[in-house]
């Protein structure tokens, strides 16, 4: 049986750009200035400071990306700490935390968590009804992988 996660009505939504997109993510967040004025911010640590300037509030930042701020935040997703994550990550260019990427990315479905990797899926999340409502989001069923039996070597 699947369990339910109770999201409020004010979400707390992850902000991460890699370099080449963080003007993009910048100017998505000016554009939905007012919706993200009803939330909590948090970012890592570049990310979070442009945020900040941009939109003259403030913004929960980690650490930098690469430094640990992508395993911050996936920390953070697996303690239900993270509502909502806008992570426009870079498809034309290799990173050097690109396992951290990809851990966050794993970590973001294994506990589904509503995640926009472009503009317009964060438009669409940012104009749905239920950031600004209550949300039941249903959590996988892990108890089968909790209590799976671990053949030892005999
Ligand atoms: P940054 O990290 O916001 O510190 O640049 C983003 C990332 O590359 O994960």
């Amino acid at each position: 049986m699947s369990s339910i996660k109770k999201l409020g009505a004010r979400k707390r939504i992850a902000l991460i750009a890699h370099d080449n997109k963080k003007p993009d993510l910048i100017e998505w967040a000016i554009f939905n200035k007012t919706t993200l004025a009803k939330h909590e911010l948090i970012a890592t640590g570049t990310t979070g400071k442009m945020v900040e300037e941009a939109l003259d509030r403030p913004v929960k930042k980690l650490l930098s990306g690469p430094l640990g701020g992508d395993q911050q935040i996936g920390s953070m997703i697996a303690q239900s700490e993270i509502d909502v994550m806008i992570f426009f990550w870079d498809p034309m260019e290799a990173q050097p935390h690109d396992s951290d990427v990809k851990a966050l990315l794993r970590l973001g479905i294994a506990w589904n968590i509503p995640m926009a990797c472009d503009r317009s899926t964060a438009d669409f999340l940012m104009t749905s009804p239920f950031m600004h409502e209550e949300y039941n989001a249903t959590l996988p069923n892990y108890t089968d992988y909790l209590t799976r039996e671990i053949k030892k070597d005999e």
